[in-house]
């Protein structure tokens, strides 16, 4: 099951998630990203380290 780890791209955060699917996961990831990083939309650049940090 795809999942990730904030702390993984460097944030200070112990946010962790994991989702059935990589599309479902990114869902989520923006969803926490927004309401505690204020990032809406996610950065392309932020965005690119997120996939890489997306363990499947
Ligand atoms: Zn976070």
């Amino acid at each position: 099951m795809p999942s990730f780890k904030c702390r993984d791209i460097g944030m200070d955060c112990n946010f962790e998630t994991k989702a059935p699917n990589e599309n479902d996961l990114l869902v989520k990831i923006a969803s926490h990203a927004k309401e505690k990083h204020n990032m809406a939309p996610i950065p392309q650049d932020v965005m690119n380290k997120v996939k890489k940090a997306i363990k499947k």
